[in-house]
């Protein structure tokens, strides 16, 4: 059955990839979207949908549409990003996520939240478990994103409980693929640029730290199933791939992949930066019968391969 659903920060690179599936679905969808990081040519292959539509908002203003599904993904992700207006970014967290629950809760419609495996900040447990509370700095310089986040979600299952919201929490790992943005500092699109372009690849500490990256298809296709799941499971649950790297071990696949001259520097670690980071998705395949099945080289072929577009495209226009 064909429903309309609101994915707000539909122009970002998860939000498009929402858009994109929920289209082929059949589905109406609503991008809702400031363009903070999000851009439109993410989602220009999806302008001649007549069942796609673009509107240009800011969610910690008030919205009144009428919908049956809400997938609330608009927020920052990468530190350059959520760091460069912090306050900005908790509005959009705490604001956000309250107008979006407004909105559902008028419409009754079914609302997911796109939470994070920030909200564990640098964590004492490992592999991380749902269960697990987490270790979070309320005030340093990441805490507008993973306080924002957390008590996001506190407002999820606040609506739940005091107004009966059908709700749905998945805690989202390490995601990469086309379309992230080569300027935005994560560190997948920072070394695949780094080493296009024979460039220094920026190590931060001594690399050792760990991350575990799941393909953006994996993703989606966890994310759309929570969604579609019974009422009543809610989550939080962990989205991502538990295949776990040090970051040194990523630059070294990537220079090898790409067949870069690049060498590894070292540059300072950022502050409150997690050691490591691992999901522990046994939930996930047990609830929603998911788990990733794309390895990390295959991915990063993808990857690897947009970049490389997107850079030459540039250059000949430079
Ligand atoms: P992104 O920056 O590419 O996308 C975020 C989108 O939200 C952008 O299009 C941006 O313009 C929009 N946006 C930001 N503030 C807004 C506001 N106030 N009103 C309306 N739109 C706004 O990031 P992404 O990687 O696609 O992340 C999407 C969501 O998934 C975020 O909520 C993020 O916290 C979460 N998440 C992502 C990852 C990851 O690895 N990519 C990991 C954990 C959680
Ligand atoms: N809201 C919205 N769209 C709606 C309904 C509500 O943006 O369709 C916003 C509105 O700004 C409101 C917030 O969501 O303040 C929270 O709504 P709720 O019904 O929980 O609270 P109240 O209206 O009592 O403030
Ligand atoms: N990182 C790095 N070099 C870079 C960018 C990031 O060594 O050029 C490290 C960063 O310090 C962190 C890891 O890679 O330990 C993942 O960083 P990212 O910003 O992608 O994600 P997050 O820290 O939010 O998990």
């Amino acid at each position: 059955m064909s429903k309309r659903i609101l994915v707000s920060g539909g122009s970002g690179f998860l939000g498009s990839y929402l858009c994109e599936s929920l289209l082929k679905q059949g589905h109406e969808v609503l991008c809702v979207d400031n363009f903070f990081t999000g851009r439109r040519r993410n989602v220009a292959h999806l302008l001649a949908n007549p069942n796609f539509e673009i509107i240009r908002h800011d969610i910690t203003f008030p919205l009144y549409l009428e919908v049956d599904e809400i997938y609330n993904f608009a927020c920052p992700a990468s530190p350059i990003h959520y760091q460069y207006d912090p306050v900005q970014t908790i509005k959009t967290c705490i604001h956000g996520a309250i107008n979006m629950l407004g909105l559902a809760k008028r419409t009754g419609a079914r609302i997911i939240q796109a939470s994070t495996s920030e909200v564990y900040g640098d964590p004492e447990v490992h592999p991380q478990r749902e269960e697990y509370w987490g270790r979070v700095n309320p005030i340093g310089p990441r805490s507008c994103y993973d306080e924002g986040k957390r008590a996001a979600e506190t407002l999820f299952f606040d609506y739940h409980r005091q107004h009966g919201l059908d709700i749905k929490v998945v805690r989202i790992f390490n995601t990469y693929g086309p379309r992230m943005r080569p300027d935005d500092g994560r560190v997948v699109s920072n070394f695949i640029v780094q080493a296009l372009r024979n460039e220094p690849i920026t190590l931060y500490g001594d690399g050792k730290q760990t991350r575990s990256f799941c393909y953006v298809d994996d993703l989606v296709d966890g994310i759309i199933r929570m969604m579609n799941s019974p009422t009543g499971v809610t989550g939080p649950i962990n989205i991502g791939n538990p295949a776990e790297f040090t970051i040194r071990q990523l630059a070294e696949l990537v220079i090898e992949m790409v067949g870069s001259s690049s060498e590894l520097v070292l540059r300072p670690l950022p502050q409150d930066d997690p050691r490591q980071r691992q999901p522990d998705i046994d939930k996930a395949r047990a609830l929603l019968g998911w788990a990733p099945s794309t390895e990390l080289k295959d991915g990063l072929v993808h990857t690897i391969g947009y970049f490389d577009e997107l850079l030459s495209r540039e250059t000949a226009f430079a």
